[in-house]
């Protein structure tokens, strides 16, 4: 098959990381009869710098035209005295918003070989942490009626929580699909005893799962899924929640992997089309100095695979060979520890590729 991806590389260590991603996709493409055509286009400060706005037309056209897209990372101090609209971080919304990317997967894996990284007591992680955040990317009060109004207490501020039963159904049914491919197990989030948007929620979700008989159900509170996530981390499988609460959740049990240069994430929407990239920013402190993590940004790769073209085979050698380099002992710096073998960005990529 042939593939044409969107890349947008982005700023401070986003091309560095990049390279090392495409250089691992044309290899699993080599090995199993695929093309991917790259066609790079400019987000973020790099945008600004060449075209004095974060997302020019032509890079949401590209996205929209492409049968999915690459992200590195944006942002970066030069830009950051420049107002909230025009600030390389639009690109990363817009793009979302022009792309109608409304579910949001942070999966939260704890390799074997990185357990001593994980603050939590090794007998909580023993078996090992396998959670798919599924949060919902386009609704819930970041996205509702805001305002500021005189009340009897002062001046107050609001954000209002909405949800439709369309934007309930479509990332519950995302949440399902998933799990299917996973262990059959959602935990859906919500906080019904209390938002009538999460009695709205809790309903539709119950709704779908009807579709689903061969997934397992339950449900939590937000509170209680926070402290559950820390006392039994190895019995979830895919949460599926709203924005707010996934915001939060997802960086919580993100911690439990012992670095940000590990982590992944996609965006998706209807069709397959979606954005692939780390959860990490654009780390100026150490960009161009071949340092930084690939690994995250390799498997947003594998997670493209995986997501947008249904390429399990050619996804999961991808994590495999991440798991074996690291079992080696092959780290960079920032999941360093004693007696490990310290390798720079290219280097990582290299030990990887020589796994495939
Ligand atoms: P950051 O994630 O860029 O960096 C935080 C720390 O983690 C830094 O010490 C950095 O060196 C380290 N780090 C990050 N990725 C790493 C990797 N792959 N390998 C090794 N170490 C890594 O967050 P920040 O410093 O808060 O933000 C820097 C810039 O990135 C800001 O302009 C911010 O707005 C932007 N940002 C962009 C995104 C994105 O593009 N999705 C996300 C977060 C922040």
């Amino acid at each position: 098959m042939n593939y044409n991806l969107a890349v947008v590389a982005g700023d401070g260590i986003g091309p560095e990381v990049m390279e090392q991603n495409i250089r691992v996709l044309d290899k699993v493409g080599k090995k199993f009869g695929h093309t991917f055509k790259y066609e790079h286009v400019l987000g973020g400060g790099c945008a600004i710098d060449k075209f004095g706005e974060p997302l020019p037309q032509n890079t949401i056209d590209v996205c929209k035209a492409s049968d999915s897209v690459l992200l590195g990372a944006v942002g970066g101090w030069q830009w950051d005295t420049l107002p909230g609209d025009k600030r390389p971080e639009r690109a990363l919304l817009g793009l979302r918003g022009a792309l109608g990317l409304y579910a949001n997967l942070r999966p939260a894996t704890l390799h074997e070989a990185l357990k001593d990284a994980c603050p939590l007591k090794p007998e909580l992680v023993e078996g090992g942490v396998d959670i798919m955040v599924v949060r919902e990317l386009t609704g819930g009060m970041y996205f509702g009626e805001k305002g500021r109004k005189q009340t009897d207490m002062g001046e107050a501020a609001y954000d209002v929580e909405q949800y439709s039963v369309k934007e309930v159904e479509r990332i519950t049914r995302t949440a399902f699909e998933i799990a299917r491919k996973r262990k059959k197990h959602v935990t859906n989030v919500d906080k019904q005893n209390v938002l009538e948007s999460s009695r709205l929620w809790r309903s539709v979700v119950l709704d779908v799962a009807k579709d689903y008989p061969d997934v397992e159900l339950d449900h939590l509170y937000v509170d209680n899924a926070s402290m559950q996530l820390i006392m039994r981390p190895t019995t979830f499988d895919v949460i599926v929640t709203g924005n707010i609460f996934g915001d939060i959740l997802s960086d919580e049990a993100s911690q439990m992997t012992g670095s940000i240069g590990m982590l992944p994430s996609a965006s998706l929407g209807e069709g397959s089309l979606g954005m692939y990239e780390p959860v990490h920013g654009s780390a100026p402190d150490i960009a161009g100095q071949n340092i930084a993590n690939p690994i995250a940004t390799i498997l947003s790769g594998a997670m493209l695979l995986k997501y947008s073209f249904g390429l399990q085979d050619e996804s999961k050698i991808i994590e495999d060979a991440v798991a074996k380099v690291l079992n080696k002992g092959y780290r960079t710096g920032d999941i360093m520890s004693e007696g490990m073998k310290k390798l720079g960005c290219k280097e990582m990529a290299d030990a990887i590729l020589e796994e495939i």
